[in-house]
């Protein structure tokens, strides 16, 4: 969350974080594909707004807007309509409420995901998640020079296989993705949370690859 600009980057369930952060009148949350844990928390913002002015505009890529509709909220999943605007978006950007554009970022993933780049004044940032990162992946032309990258990190290094099988990395080729992107720093997000260890990842392993990494933790707070 971006609270001092009112944007939220997918609705997981930790979105209920998102009650005593609120610092606008109006929140956009950009929502990288429709799995349950990018979307589940969308259920939560009647709780999240209660007692708030502020309104939501959900913003989610065009052929994913009836699965928000008609499934997540569907009345026999959940008892009420959506309490936000959903704004779809198609092509190669999305506009905010008050019209900042951020583009829009394919992404490999089982049934499509898309990323997110931000371009101000004196700072970017860009948000990958979920896809496999590789040497060769397409994003990596648009995330070039981003002085701060959120990218997934599903596994750690040797689940290769499962990684391209569910569209999730590991942890080298996300390190060659960040060093090719010439990323500012790093910070790894989406870890496998069957992963007891609080260092799942080994992080000393590639720092001869790209050393501004870091594992990303609930509550972290980061100036961008
Ligand atoms: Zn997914
Ligand atoms: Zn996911």
């Amino acid at each position: 969350m971006m609270p001092e600009r009112g944007i939220i980057l997918d609705a997981g369930t930790g979105i209920f974080r998102a009650r005593d952060l609120i610092e606008t009148d109006h929140l956009d949350i950009l929502l990288s594909h429709a799995h349950l844990d990018h979307v589940i928390g969308l259920t939560f913002l009647y709780d999240i707004m209660q007692g708030k002015g502020t309104t939501t505009t959900v913003h989610v890529a065009a052929d994913k807007v009836g699965t928000i509709e008609n499934h997540l909220f569907n009345p026999s999943l959940f008892p009420v309509k959506p309490n936000f605007i959903i704004q779809p978006f198609e092509g190669e950007s999305l506009k905010l409420s008050d019209g900042t554009p951020v583009a829009t970022i394919p992404l490999d993933h089982p049934g499509g995901s898309h990323g997110f780049r931000f371009d101000w004044d004196d700072s970017s940032l860009a948000y990958i998640t979920d896809t496999t990162a590789a040497p060769q992946a397409t994003y990596l032309h648009q995330i070039q020079g981003v002085s701060t990258l959120i990218h997934e990190c599903y596994f750690p290094d040797g689940f290769e296989d499962r990684a391209a099988l569910t569209g999730h990395s590991c942890l080298t080729p996300v390190a060659e993705v960040a060093a090719m992107a010439n990323a500012g720093r790093t910070y790894l997000v989406h870890i496998n949370p069957q992963n007891e260890s609080d260092t799942p990842l080994n992080l000393d392993s590639v720092n001869a690859i790209y050393e501004k990494l870091e594992v990303a933790f609930d509550g972290q707070i980061i100036e961008l």
